[in-house]
């Protein structure tokens, strides 16, 4: 596959804010290509179908996991998630940066799949700060606050799996980084060409661009 885009993967445990930084990265660039996953879970107060999800079925989930549509998929707090494959691949080979904000189990296995996207890990400035983020969002029982805290110890023991991690103290900041991570992507020497023998009143290098 010719990809020219980048593929910006990011992940953190539930509460970190991480839907928040996407949400603010959105404003600041609209020009990227925001993967809408498919779930089985249903809709919260306020999320609309094929925006925030494809709310589907979990007969229809299982099919196109039958048939290799997903780029990948897990189960998270019993309900499904997965990444459609076609949008993701389309969009990265007509050269837009893509984002992919899903779980540590479907990161990982979009990394064996594609090294070379850029990993990027949300972390809470402390556990105490984390309980209370969940908490405060009033959507959760004490039963599945316990689970999301579990959860979140057990994803941030994959932390180096990730290329980048940024703590999410204040969102700006946060948001600042993850653009300049992006950035810098965008300069990485393999995306260049030089030309050797270059007429002096040409670019000496040009970005590799898409068919
Ligand atoms: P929520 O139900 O709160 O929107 O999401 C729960 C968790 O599922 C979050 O950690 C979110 O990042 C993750 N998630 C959302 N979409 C996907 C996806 O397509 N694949 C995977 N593996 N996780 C996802």
């Amino acid at each position: 596959m010719s990809v020219t885009g980048s593929l910006i993967v990011i992940s953190g445990p539930s509460g970190t804010g991480k839907g928040t930084i996407c949400k603010s990265l959105f404003q600041r660039r609209p020009d990227m290509f925001y993967s809408v996953s498919a779930t089985t879970r249903p809709p919260r107060a306020g999320e609309v179908d094929g925006i925030h999800y494809h709310f589907l079925g979990k007969q229809l989930f299982a099919e196109m996991v039958e048939r290799d549509e997903f780029l990948e998929w897990a189960e998270v707090y019993d309900n499904m998630y997965g990444t459609p494959k076609i949008p993701v691949t389309e969009a990265l080979q007509k050269g837009r940066d893509v984002l992919l904000e899903i779980d540590v189990q479907g990161a990982l296995k979009v990394k064996s799949k594609a090294p070379w996207g850029v990993y990027i890990f949300i972390v809470p400035p402390s556990l105490q700060i984390l309980r209370s983020r969940i908490v405060s969002r009033g959507t959760d029982s004490m039963e599945v606050i316990d689970k999301r805290m579990a959860k979140a110890l057990g994803e941030l023991a994959h932390l180096h799996e990730y290329n980048y991690v940024i703590i999410n103290d204040v969102l700006e900041d946060a948001v600042s980084k993850v653009e300049s991570i992006i950035n810098a992507e965008k300069c990485r020497s393999h995306r260049y060409q030089l030309f050797g023998n270059a007429d002096v009143n040409q670019p000496l290098v040009t970005e590799n661009v898409p068919e």
